[in-house]
């Protein structure tokens, strides 16, 4: 729905929670959050709105609303908002990017949760990694929450492959150990217990797409490989992870945990993890 709908409908009457975005209509995130206001018998509602770029000297007042408990930012307005916070977790100060707004006694606070939400499913494999190097493919929003994640996992090197090395974001340059093309990026794979697919590359409409070139695909034996990814559960580059032997993870975890951080602060509840992932799984399988 655009903003002008949402406007104009009942939803802000009541209390909520908005997803600003573009685009936003295929986000599993309502239905995360809904499943886990309804498991608490919370009466606020979660709507995605699709927000464009000149609406955004409307915010200031849209922030307003007493009925507002929470904001929830994706693709491309993570850093569009940070201008609406009055302070600032310690993550989003480092890496200039908010995915949500909880209010405080001193107005808004901008959060990061998506260094959270990736870091988490990597626990089981900590001691896997430590001294070992992490390659990840792309250098957008995502490919800059997870840089600064994996500064903390006492790693040998960070690797950031890009079609064009020379134009990457600053942040990501201060954080990376090299920042590399793809036509180079297999010298760096000696070593290299983690790759991580942040591109779009193997979602629509990309579908058969991956950053690893089926004759790469060897590289990523004995490996952990991360894809950014939920929707197909299985990308390509899973899928060539697979066959080459390593361990294979979706995003779905990241997209629940950088979401359950949110909630938490949003409704002070605890996450229903186990439901609302039976819930999303439940929905994929159609
Ligand atoms: P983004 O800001 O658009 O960045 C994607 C990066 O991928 C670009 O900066 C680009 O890097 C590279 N790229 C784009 N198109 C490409 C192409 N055709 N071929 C090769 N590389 C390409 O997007 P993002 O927010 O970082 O998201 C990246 C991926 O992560 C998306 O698939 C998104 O759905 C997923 N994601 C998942 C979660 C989750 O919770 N699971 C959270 C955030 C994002 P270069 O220009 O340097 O090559």
């Amino acid at each position: 729905m655009s903003l002008k709908s949402f406007l104009q409908s009942t939803y802000a009457e009541h209390l909520h929670i908005v997803l600003f975005g573009n685009p936003v209509q295929h986000s599993l995130s309502p239905l995360m959050h809904n499943t886990a206001a309804r498991h608490h018998g919370i009466d606020i509602r979660y709507h995605p709105v699709q927000l464009q770029k000149n609406e955004l000297p409307l915010i200031a007042d849209f922030l307003k609303n007493d009925k507002l408990k929470g904001v929830n930012l994706t693709i491309p307005y993570k850093h569009d908002f940070l201008r609406f916070a009055s302070n600032l977790d310690v993550v989003s100060k480092k890496i200039k990017a908010v995915n949500g707004l909880v209010k405080s006694d001193q107005g808004w606070k901008g959060y990061n949760t998506d260094v959270y939400g990736f870091k988490k499913p990597l626990e089981a494999y900590n001691a896997q990694l430590k001294g070992k190097k992490a390659i990840v493919f792309g250098s957008g929003g995502a490919a800059k929450a997870i840089t600064f994640a994996l500064t903390n996992l006492n790693l040998e090197e960070i690797i950031v492959v890009s079609r064009g090395p020379d134009n990457v974001d600053e942040k990501i340059k201060q954080l990376a150990d090299h920042i590399v093309s793809y036509k180079v990026w297999s010298n760096y794979s000696s070593n290299t217990a983690l790759y991580v697919n942040a591109t779009p590359l193997g979602m629509k409409p990309h579908l058969d797409k991956s950053p690893v070139h089926d004759t790469e695909k060897k590289y990523l034996e004995n490996s952990i490989c991360y894809d950014l990814i939920y929707n197909p559960s299985t990308t390509k580059f899973l899928a060539q992870a697979d066959r080459a032997g390593a361990q294979c993870m979706n995003g779905l975890d990241m997209l629940i945990y950088q979401g359950s951080k949110l909630f938490e602060l949003w409704t002070d509840k605890s996450f229903p993890y186990s439901i609302v992932k039976e819930k999303l799984n439940t929905t994929f399988d159609g």
